[in-house]
């Protein structure tokens, strides 16, 4: 956020270019740096040997001695490192063609040896007339020097460079071990708030409760209530997750502890791990305040790609987090955030009460939330009337925040580049245009007939959810994509925990998820891939009943159960599987579900044609605004 002017806090590293932090404690740092010198050393060594001996081989002095009295050598050069023979004179050819010796310039063979102090061997070159002479180390000295220290040290930081960027992606930043990164911004410097926020009100609505923790504690401890200590936001990238807990920060007026998941993984075992300490040290020390830990599925996912035991220093860094979490007192007033848009590879112990046992999905928006954030951006920018904020989020459905953002910035450029002085509508319509490319390569944009597909898919859906007796009540439906592969959802919330189920609310379960594809053939005559996990599910449900609960007419009251298989809904499915009934059985149980599948399907189809007009209009109007809380699908289907 903006510049800061009143640096009261000095010695904190600000984002966005403020003074470094100093790390008063570099923990393990010299440790560190004796590794460094050590692999410098080895490495310097066997670059000497490699290259230099092959450089420079010798012969014996003996030999030296014996090509200088056979006149073979006829002159000599004399330095403290090497002897070398010519078999030329100063200035003079050598008889034969030219050949290219390792040494010298010189198209001539040369000996070369290491020097002894034997006062013969000069009586020896006087009585041979050879030619000799010493040279000043000097130039030579520059080029040993350059040869054994400068060239290996350049070439060790070139493959040191080619690692770190290597290692860059997976946050490694070998220079700064033991840094602490933590940025730290300090009360009433976060100028972020709720309202720079839209479009994600659920997610919203859970932190304005946060806040209040860390505002008033007292009046959540006084009544004996505990402050949750973790919360994280769960969504897809470029949602606001960060956005939300700078606000989250900036409306408690706390200090606010940010780091990233990736600055916890380091090449060294040791190392996130202190980190981690040294974190929530300093958090301690200033409480109430919030430590913010983005992308937290680093520490979870660092499993796979860490070259130098990673398993461990990812483990040690995940113990430490855990241990630190459990470690302070929920009445402190430290909260952790975190964000993750992975919370599937998310180890679990982290999930656990007392840890992140709040959690806050950030969807990405609907049709007003986009506009909500669009408004939000384009107030900076200079706009002209006839700018339709409406028309435009309608044109960008399954659009993030960052990508919204992106398109006001872009769409200002544009109308820069055209020489016009206020943004019109044509520009934000290019600059989504730009957008779209990119985001139907990563299959964020659904064409407009599938987008009619899932429309009447969710309302068939939430449709007989609502003519299910017993059924629980729609909570939400959606149309905006949603994770991976799912194209819209209906979200459905029990109104009470449930332990028994009755045949009627098993087949209920099952007419609800045949809704979808029985309103697509409805409607367009054919059907889609879209209703693959409802049918999964369905079959399920059906295969249960028969086999489970003895709810077939065969079968009536018989178990036949596979052994080792779970409950309803247990998910850890055992790997063996023994069958406790004959091959016979298994077609009558085949059988059975197909059969209860095609009875509920035709009830379900026949419901739902009998109640076009309002799949038409729910369907309409999910179109249209994307999505339906439950209030408002009641309201249109209350008549
Ligand atoms: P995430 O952390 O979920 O990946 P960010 O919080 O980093 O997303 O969002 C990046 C930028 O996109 C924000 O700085 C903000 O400008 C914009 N942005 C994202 N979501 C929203 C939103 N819900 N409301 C307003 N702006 C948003
Ligand atoms: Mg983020
Ligand atoms: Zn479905």
């Amino acid at each position: 956020m903006g510049e800061r002017k009143n640096n009261k806090h000095k010695g904190f590293k600000f984002p966005f270019g403020g003074p470094p932090f100093p790390n008063p404690k570099p923990f393990g740092g010299w440790k560190f740096s004796i590794i460094y010198i050590l692999i410098l050393v080895v490495g310097m060594s066997l670059f000497n040997y490699v290259f230099m001996k092959r450089v420079n081989p010798t012969i014996d002095f003996s030999e030296f001695k014996a090509k200088i009295a056979s006149g073979e050598i006829k002159r000599v050069e004399l330095t403290d490192s090497y002897f070398t023979g010519y078999t030329s004179l100063k200035g003079e050819l050598p008889p034969g063609p030219p050949i290219r010796n390792p040494y010298t310039a010189t198209p001539e063979p040369v000996y070369r040896t290491v020097p002894l102090n034997d006062p013969d061997l000069i009586k020896l070159m006087d009585e041979k007339q050879v030619a000799y002479y010493a040279v000043s180390r000097e130039g030579s000295a520059i080029l040993n020097i350059i040869f054994s220290w400068v060239l290996p040290i350049a070439f060790f930081f070139l493959i040191w460079r080619f690692l770190m960027k290597r290692l860059g992606n997976m946050g490694g930043n070998v220079l700064s071990v033991g840094q602490n990164r933590a940025v730290i911004v300090a009360e009433g410097d976060i100028v972020t708030r709720f309202s720079d926020v839209a479009g994600v009100d659920e997610a919203k609505e859970e932190l304005v409760e946060v806040v209040d923790f860390l505002k008033n504690p007292k009046k959540y401890t006084d009544i004996g209530g505990k402050i949750p200590k973790g919360v994280l936001l769960v969504g897809p990238p470029g949602t606001g997750k960060t956005l939300l807990a700078r606000a989250v920060a900036g409306e408690a007026g706390v200090a606010f502890f940010r780091m990233s998941g990736a600055d916890f993984v380091e090449m060294f075992v040791g190392v996130g791990a202190a980190r981690v300490r040294d974190l929530f040290k300093q958090a301690r020390d200033k409480a109430p305040c919030i430590i913010f830990i983005d992308e937290l599925d680093a520490i979870g996912k660092s499993r796979l790609n860490n070259i130098a035991g990673g398993n461990d220093e990812r483990e040690q860094t995940l113990n430490q987090l855990l241990v630190e979490m459990d470690g302070f007192d929920a009445t402190s007033g430290l909260i952790i955030l975190a964000a993750t848009n992975r919370p599937d590879v998310l180890d679990p112990a982290l999930l656990r009460p007392g840890r992140f046992d709040r959690q806050v999905l950030v969807d990405r928006p609907d049709f007003k939330g986009r506009e909500a954030i669009l408004r939000i951006h384009s107030k900076a920018v200079r706009l002209s009337p006839q700018v339709d904020l409406d028309a435009i989020a309608r044109l960008t459905s399954g659009f993030v925040g960052a990508d919204l953002a992106n398109i006001v910035n872009e769409a200002a450029l544009l109308a820069v580049r055209g020489g016009r002085t206020q943004v019109i509508q044509k520009d934000f319509e290019e600059a989504i245009e730009k957008t779209v490319a990119g985001l139907q390569k990563k299959n964020r944009i659904i064409s407009p007939d599938e987008r009619r597909i899932v429309a009447f898919h969710e309302t068939g859906h939430a449709l007989m959810a609502a003519f299910t007796p017993g059924s629980d009540p729609v909570q939400k439906i959606s149309i905006v994509p949603r994770g991976f592969g799912a194209l819209g959802y209906t979200l459905q919330m029990p109104v009470e925990d449930r332990y028994l189920m009755t045949e009627e609310e098993l087949l209920g379960k099952i007419d609800v998820l045949l809704g979808g594809r029985a309103a697509e053939e409805l409607i367009f005559g054919k059907i889609s891939t879209g209703a693959a996990n409802d049918l999964t599910k369905a079959t399920d449900i059906a295969r249960r009943m028969i086999t489970d609960y003895g709810m077939s007419s065969r079968f009536k009251n018989v178990a036949l159960t596979q052994r080792g298989a779970g409950m309803l809904g247990g998910s850890q499915a055992e790997p063996l599987l023994h069958r406790e009934y004959s091959e016979a059985t298994q077609q009558y149980i085949d059988e059975e579900i197909a059969h209860i599948l095609e009875k509920q399907y035709t009830r379900v189809k026949e419901q739902l044609s009998q109640n076009k007009a309002l799949l038409n209009t729910v369907a309409a109007i999910l179109l249209e605004k994307e999505s339906l809380d439950e209030k408002a699908f009641k309201a249109i289907i209350a008549p």
